[in-house]
């Protein structure tokens, strides 16, 4: 499917190093590729509720991942799903009497508008569920012929992935095994379920019901697919077996990336999966986790209805860290709102401190684990100086404002 339009990002002067990011897997953080070209999965919404700011979160993450990347002079390969077909969707649907085709297309049309006005860059492919279902099949039959999988014996034709035979499972999260059975139950995942030979064991693909939609499967019956599959057939077709950089927010580590990787493992032969598994963190609403369950979601097409500049929402949620579990109040907005007329009137100013410094700063800082807090520090402080008369550079205004836009994805 289409995703949403890009827009011109400037090319700075010069060029950083890749950027280092911390890899759950190795625990620790690394340089990523030195290649001359980088691959990208990050696994995109389920499209039955509008974009929330723990969505924007994470896109924005891996937005300056793929910003730094490309600052480095790497040629970047990024794709992102949509789950236009899973559980939430039909849930979603039923309980508003809604077509889920329909929700599906809607929400995925906002969220594109929300991606589109926080300056995302889209990816170079933007790939739904449904449209893979032939692949996923295949991959699914693939790993039922060589033992890796089953059908449960109770007749609905529900088809599980043997965690036995991925002898490493556990790797990427580093949990213990009741861990593990906790989120899978939290996480869609049906550990109670009988017949499994394993209760870790994560579905494949769901044998047709009463009600819902199904495709089909050629030996497997008529069906659809397991979440986690759909994300590795998708990265496997459009990246080849081994990943850059698998993305999402902390809540896929456990089990959604940790079972992809394991299919995608296994299907190809090599490991792992992906060289970093980089992972977001949530952002709660005044001091509470933000969740459907809550009702306190914040929807960012919510706040663009009120008229709140998109790029005021994007420096807010790069305020803390990327990898923490933060949180938003009206003061964070207030306070990216505050700092975007800073920044945008010091980005006018006739002189500033010397723009190639600000720069090699930034570019530093964010490539040490994308630490914006320390970047949006270094531009505060550069503006201050430029407002206060300080600096002679007369080109560094609009290097900053070039810097900004190209590195932090802000339009000034
Ligand atoms: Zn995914």
């Amino acid at each position: 499917m289409d995703a949403w339009t890009g827009h011109d990002v400037p090319t700075l002067p010069g060029k950083s190093a890749p950027p280092a990011l911390f890899d759950s897997a190795r625990r620790e953080i690394a340089r990523t590729t030195a290649g001359p070209t980088a691959s990208m999965y990050v696994c995109g919404i389920t499209p039955y509720d509008a974009t929330h700011l723990g969505h924007a979160a994470t896109m924005i993450t891996f937005d300056l991942v793929q910003r730094l990347w490309r600052d480095a002079g790497i040629d970047v390969r990024y794709v992102q799903n949509v789950t236009d077909i899973d559980d939430p969707l039909l849930e979603r649907a039923t309980r508003d009497g809604e077509d889920w085709v329909v929700l599906a297309m809607r929400e995925t049309a906002l969220f594109r508008e929300d991606m589109e006005a926080l300056r995302i860059i889209p990816p170079a492919h933007y790939v739904g569920a449904v449209e893979s279902i032939p692949r996923i099949a295949a991959h699914v039959r693939e790993l039922v012929a060589a033992g890796a999988a089953y059908q449960l014996g109770d007749g609905t034709g529900d088809v599980y992935f043997a965690i036995e035979a991925a002898p490493a499972f556990g790797y990427e999260s580093h949990l213990s095994r009741e861990d593990m059975l906790r989120l899978s139950a939290e996480r869609g995942g049906d550990p109670e379920r009988p017949g499994k030979r394993d209760p870790l064991d994560p579905l494949l693909w769901r044998g047709a019901r009463d009600g819902e939609p199904a495709w089909d499967g050629g030996d497997l019956g008529p069906g659809r697919p397991g979440w986690h599959i759909e994300c590795a057939t998708i990265a496997l077709g459009l990246l080849g077996s081994t990943i850059d950089v698998q993305g999402g927010g902390n809540d896929l580590l456990y089990p959604h990336h940790e079972c992809s990787a394991a299919h995608a493992e296994r299907l190809t032969g090599e490991a792992p999966f992906a060289a970093h598994y980089v992972h977001a963190g949530m952002i709660g609403l005044d001091g509470e986790k933000m969740s459907k369950s809550k009702g306190n979601l914040v929807f960012v097409s919510r706040l663009r209805g009120d008229g709140v500049d998109p790029m005021a929402v994007r420096l807010g949620l790069m305020t803390g860290h990327y990898r923490s579990d933060r949180q938003w109040t009206d003061d964070v907005l207030k306070a990216g709102e505050q700092r975007l007329a800073r920044w945008r009137e010091a980005a006018v100013a006739p002189t500033g401190p010397s723009g190639d410094g600000l720069l090699a700063a930034l570019r530093e800082a964010l490539g040490n684990d994308l630490d914006t807090p320390a970047a949006l520090a270094l531009v505060d402080a550069w503006a201050e100086s430029a407002l206060a008369g300080g600096g002679t550079d007369p080109a560094a205004p609009a290097l900053m404002a070039q810097a900004v836009d190209a590195l932090l994805g802000i339009r000034l």
